[in-house]
Order: C-alpha cells, then sequence, then structure tokens
C-alpha cells in the first residue's frame, strides 16, 4: 500500500510549526531551527500523536474499538493513546510497567482525567508486558469488545509512517522559507520517530543527516532497530528505496546513568531553552537530545554555521511529577 492510500485519522495539529530560534543559534554557533511536535495538541502534545493517526486508523479499519499498549508510569505514549482514544471514541486499556503508584502526577494524572483503565504489571519488564497485552486483548474479545493491540512507543512499521509524512511537511515549510536543514538531530527512544525520519529523508531523497540521541538503549541495539524498522516502514509504505546500516546514526554518550536519569547536560540543557527562547524541553527525552545538540556544537562534530533542525518531540507533563516517580516503581 501506498502511503497516501494507508489509513489515518486526524488526530494533532498540524503541521506544526517550524521555528527560528536566533538566541540559541547565537550561543551554539550554528543555524537552529525547531521543529515543534510539543504542540501536536491530544492531550498536550508530542510525537506520538503522528504515530497514532495511522496506527488508530490501521485500528478502525480493522473494525477494532479498543485499544491497548504499554509503557513506563510516565509514558507519553500510553497518555498519546488515551487521548487518542476519547478523541475516536474507543475505549483504552493501559499497562503499566511497574508497581502501582498511588500518587497521581503528570502523564498518570492525565491518563485517568483521559478515562483510560489502568493495569499495573508490577515489574518493569517489556516482555512480560507484551504477553498481559495479548491475554487482556483475549480478555476482551471474550466480552465482545474488538481490541487492537499498539506497539510499545507506537513503533512499527505503521506507526513510524507518520514520520515519513513529517519529513513531506517539513519540506514543504523548508521550501516555502527558501531554507535547506543540514543535520535533524531528536531524540530517540523506541526506534519509531528515528526510523520515520530517516525513511522520510531516504524516500525524499534529501541531503539531510538525521542523528538520534538514544535516551536508554546502547547504541548498537537501537541502531539495528532504527534500521530494520527503516526498512520495513518504507516498504510497507510502498517506496522502492533502500536504507543502509551506515546512514543510522545513533549516540548514547547522553543517556548518563539510565533512562529518566538526569545529566548535568541535559539539566543544562533544559535550562538553556527555557532562558534562551522561552521553549521548555522534557526531562526524559527532549532534554538528553539537548545535551547531545550542546556537547556536538561544541566539539564540532556539528560544523560551526550548519543549519540544523532540533525536532522537538514534546514530553512537557514529565516535568510535573516527582522524578522517583519517571522510572522507578514505588513500594
Ligand atoms: C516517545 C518519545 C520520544 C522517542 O520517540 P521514539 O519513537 O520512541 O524513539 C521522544 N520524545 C518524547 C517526548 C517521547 O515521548
Amino acid at each position: 500500500m501506498f502511503l497516501k492510500d494507508m489509513p489515518r485519522v486526524k488526530l494533532a495539529a498540524l503541521p506544526t510549526a517550524l521555528e527560528y530560534v536566533p538566541r540559541l543559534s547565537q550561543n551554539l554557533g550554528i543555524e537552529l531551527y525547531l521543529k515543534r511536535d510539543d504542540n501536536t495538541g491530544l492531550a498536550v502534545g508530542g510525537n506520538k500523536a503522528r504515530k497514532l493517526e495511522y496506527l488508530v486508523g490501521d485500528a478502525l479499519a480493522k473494525g477494532c474499538d479498543t485499544l491497548i499498549t504499554t509503557g513506563g508510569p510516565q509514558s507519553n505514549h500510553c497518555r498519546m493513546t488515551a487521548a487518542a482514544a476519547a478523541k475516536a471514541g474507543l475505549d483504552c486499556h493501559l499497562v503499566f510497567t511497574s508497581q502501582d503508584i498511588a500518587v497521581r502526577q503528570g502523564n498518570l494524572l492525565l491518563d485517568e482525567l483521559l478515562g483510560a483503565n489502568l493495569h499495573f504489571l508490577g515489574v518493569d519488564d517489556g516482555i512480560l508486558a507484551g504477553e498481559r497485552m495479548i491475554e487482556l486483548a483475549e480478555q476482551l474479545k471474550q466480552q465482545g469488545q474488538k481490541p487492537y493491540i499498539v506497539p510499545l512507543g507506537g513503533s512499527s512499521p505503521v506507526g513510524a509512517a507518520g514520520y515519513i509524512r513529517a519529513i513531506k511537511e517539513l519540506m514543504d515549510q523548508t521550501d516555502l522559507a527558501g531554507i535547506s536543514v543540514e543535520y535533524i538531530i531528536h531524540a530517540s527512544g523506541s526506534a519509531g520517530t528515528q526510523a520515520g525520519l530517516l525513511a522520510g529523508v531516504k524516500a525524499f531523497n534529501l541531503p539531510i543527516k538525521v542523528l538520534g540521541m538514544s535516551v536508554s538503549r546502547p547504541k548498537q541495539r537501537l541502531s539495528g532497530e532504527v534500521f530494520n524498522l527503516c526498512r520495513d516502514t518504507l516498504s510497507n509504505a510502498g517506496f522502492n528505496t533502500t536504507v543502509t546500516p551506515e546512514e543510522v546514526v545513533v549516540y548514547d554518550e547522553y543517556v548518563g546513568n539510565g533512562y529518566g536519569i538526569p545529566t548535568e547536560l541535559s539539566i543544562e540543557a533544559l535550562r538553556l531553552f527555557a532562558k534562551l527562547e522561552g521553549v521548555i524541553l522534557d526531562p526524559v527525552y527532549t532534554a538528553k537530545a539537548g545535551a547531545g545538540l550542546l556537547d556536538l556544537t561544541r566539539k564540532g562534530i556539528i560544523p560551526n554555521d550548519s543549519s540544523v533542525l532540533f525536532w522537538h518531540t514534546g514530553g512537557s507533563p514529565a516535568l510535573f511529577a516527582e522524578q522517583e516517580l519517571h522510572w522507578r516503581p514505588r513500594a
């Protein structure tokens, strides 16, 4: 099937703004643009909205009436899936890879407001979460419902197609503004966003380097996942284009001590974006990508005067939850 024929439901406020940020540009010695996917709407915004447009489209095309997905207790993906379900008139079940957390803050508070059914797995185990989702789907089927399982992070060839479309949107904006982008830099977690962006760059034959800043996984693992998913996303969307492993660029130097744990540089990035441009990053994803941006420009790996696009993928609700609630189950 071709991208234009893939079922899609309008969920996001698109196009998102493409903004030049002069004060950060000057500070970093580059020409810096932001792509504001933190403003996609859908219960406070973020990158999952673009993936969910195709995932919910697929669910509806298959006659499903319930979305099931998984993530950590501060998962933006879970929150936006709950919002997408609400908007499309579907039920939603979320399987959290943690113990129950008594305090509802940040994303978890929004999940409850959005009317999702919350299930706590008790442990941080992705494989068990997958099994629990299948079990839940079976139970719901017996009750006469038609469940659709959305993979972790919405990262499948269907979901990642949202970021091929996003590259098309960006091309229209850069053409109109008469600018060219040499680098795209962004936070990379479950591989879908990077796979989709790279698929878009390849599909439209653009001279743009996509630099994924891992927020959790080691470089070798994430690069392999991005490569496989990029290849599958291209073929699923009907493109003959191929991608090579060398075109997948992942940095894992900015993860620090782990997912959701701030580093000195991620805190510096968060403060710098806020102070110089009034733009709020999130502590788990975009601040780690921001750390990468600062380091790569300061070291000249992204050369002076380069035209760089920082893709803001959202995540702000996590700022409003205590840091230990991000990743560690609470007894
Ligand atoms: C999920 C998420 C990402 C990473 O996207 P992937 O497609 O999982 O790599 C980046 N930023 C934010 C705010 C997210 O919620």
